[in-house]
């Protein structure tokens, strides 16, 4: 017990960083630390770490003293067909990225050991998840909101922190943590875009050169829809129609949703306010990406 605390306290002073695969020995570790009055700041990926990633770790360093990475890819939030054997792994790389920020744990567990052959029980948000997202890949904010708890559960966060970026899944987190009366907090941060806008992603690695530039309708739409709004449109409908024919004159984009909704209820509205956030989701060839932003904010 007492060797334990003492790696536990010399991990910490010396930014070294603790590698930790089972739930069992992640549960115990932050129990210890949650006795040793330590406040665990939370950042749950599904790896492949790019800046947007960095930047909630970044953020997350600020905000507590032991600073826990997940890394899994979550099998259960992937629908029929999706690119969950696909996804892109570097666990390496990532463990590296996470050092060089200051993580102190990364908890990093196999599927097996997360969901056992007779798992049963699902965390499922309604109401939130019954549009955007939700509408096209049924079942998928289950899984999310599933193993987010269970991993709040192993982890004991007194605060988690979530990217702007997958706007709809930050609010059907901070709805599950009202509801269920979780107690930690749960932050947001910004999207981080590439130089030229487009919203950073680890599948933004499955375009090819051509597709890459094609992506870029999805800010560049994002600009226009600003546009039209700071010159005085307010009509939902005439926005919506700018950005889906600036959209739709890249050959390879097929638009999965283009929506202004209000950025509480996520309720569509059909006239903008200080409150309206558009979203959209287009797959170009096979690769699915989302992008968001609040219409009366600039991009930067
Ligand atoms: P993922 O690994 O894609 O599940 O993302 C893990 C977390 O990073 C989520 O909270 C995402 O919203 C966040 N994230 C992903 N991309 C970005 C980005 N470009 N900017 C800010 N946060 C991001």
């Amino acid at each position: 017990m007492e060797a334990s605390r003492m790696t536990i306290t010399a991990l910490n002073n010396k930014r070294d960083l603790r590698i930790i695969e089972s739930p069992e020995e992640m549960h115990a570790c932050a129990a210890e630390l949650i006795g040793q009055g330590q406040r665990i700041v939370f950042v749950p990926t599904m790896g492949y770490l790019h800046e947007g990633h960095l930047s909630l770790l970044r953020e997350g360093r600020r905000l507590g003293d032991v600073l826990v990475l997940s890394i899994f890819v979550n099998p259960i939030q992937f629908g029929e067909g999706e690119d969950f054997s696909l996804y892109p792994r570097d666990f390496q790389r990532d463990v590296d990225l996470a050092r060089s920020v200051g993580v102190d744990i990364v908890f990093a567990p196999d599927v097996e050991e997360l969901y056992p052959p007779d798992f049963a029980t699902y965390v499922e948000v309604g109401g939130l998840t019954d549009t955007l997202c939700g509408r096209s890949r049924p079942g998928h904010f289950r899984g999310v909101t599933t193993v987010v708890c269970k991993l709040f559960n192993l982890v004991r966060p007194r605060v988690a922190i979530f990217g702007q970026k997958d706007f709809q899944q930050l609010a059907v987190i901070r709805r599950m943590v009202r509801d269920l009366n979780m107690d930690l907090e749960i932050r947001g941060v910004p999207i981080v875009r590439e130089a030229d806008g487009l919203a950073m992603s680890s599948r933004n690695v499955y375009l090819d050169s051509g597709q890459r530039r094609q992506a870029l309708a999805l800010v560049e739409s994002q600009r226009l829809a600003a546009a039209l709004v700071a010159a005085g449109e307010r009509s939902s409908a005439a926005i919506i129609a700018a950005v889906r024919q600036r959209i739709e004159h890249e050959p390879d984009a097929v638009i999965d949703y283009v929506q202004i909704c209000d950025g509480d209820s996520l309720a569509d509205v059909e006239v903008v306010t200080s409150n309206s956030v558009l979203l959209v989701a287009v797959r170009i060839g096979k690769t699915r990406l989302i992008d968001n932003h609040y219409l009366f904010e600039e991009i930067s």
